[in-house]
């Protein structure tokens, strides 16, 4: 299964992919984890920690190729999640044309719907792991020990990005470049809106409703499939 995850910073789409994932055996490929990592490093480090910390976006031709990079893995051969790619209709389109050239399709578009002001107080909670990059939420999702990731023990802290003013100009971003898409993967018949201000685990059954249909014996182990049955009716097989 290969899908997509979008809506505005702080939706959830992280959290939500993670779950996903884990219960698909499926990698779940956080672009904005890549490029905390590579904003480390000595050569693109201080441009794209600029970047993020201005809450602007990272040039497209960059994260094609991030993304390339990542989906030509062998983890990646039985389908993928990707959270937070594509965020601009130019990548939606150049992802469009990596699939085309690897002989795939996207099966899903899942759309994470989260007001504004809902995100700010969410954001301000959250805290992550300064070593793994696990999400957690201080009331909805907290460590088992205070400060510390579940998964590996690591640090937990709040990301630069999540102040407020930041996560303003995130979310203005979100709807200037990422809301189209919107309408584009609509129009292909693969989007499903999903109410994001629920619960964890009731958003996380809502996208497993969503995805019922797609789970089906078209999927083989190769990544090779046939058009689905939507697909089909809608021409785009
Ligand atoms: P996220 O963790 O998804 O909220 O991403 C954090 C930051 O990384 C974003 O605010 C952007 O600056 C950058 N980023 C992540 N994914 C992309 C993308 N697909 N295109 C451009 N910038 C991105």
């Amino acid at each position: 299964m290969r899908l997509v995850f979008l809506g505005p910073p702080g939706g959830g789409k992280g959290t939500q992919a993670e779950i996903l994932a884990e219960k698909r055996q499926l990698p779940a490929i956080s672009t904005g984890q890549i490029l905390r990592e590579a904003a480390q490093s000595e050569i693109l480090g201080p441009v794209v920690r600029r970047t993020i910390d201005e809450g602007n976006l990272v040039p497209d031709n960059l994260m094609i190729r991030i993304v390339e990079d990542r989906l030509r893995r062998p983890d990646c051969r039985r389908g993928f999640i990707l959270d937070g790619f594509p965020r601009t209709v130019a990548q939606a389109d150049e992802l469009g044309r990596l699939l085309d050239r690897m002989g795939l399709k996207l099966d899903g578009v899942i759309l994470l719907k989260v007001e504004e002001e809902q995100l700010v107080k969410r954001l301000a909670e959250r805290r992550v792991c300064s070593r793994c990059g696990a999400t957690y939420h201080l009331t909805s999702r907290p460590p088992e020990r205070p400060g510390l990731c579940d998964r590996c023990g690591g640090a937990l802290k709040q990301r630069d990005d999540d102040r407020e003013e930041v996560v303003r100009e995130r979310f203005r971003t979100y709807r200037e470049k990422t809301l189209p898409l919107v309408d584009y993967y609509a129009a292909r018949g693969l989007l499903h809106p999903i109410d994001g201000d629920q619960p964890i685990d009731q958003v996380a059954r809502a996208i497993e409703e969503a995805l019922a249909h797609l789970d089906g014996p078209s999927q083989a182990p190769d990544g090779h499939q046939g058009p689905s049955p939507r697909e089909a009716a809608a021409g785009q097989g």
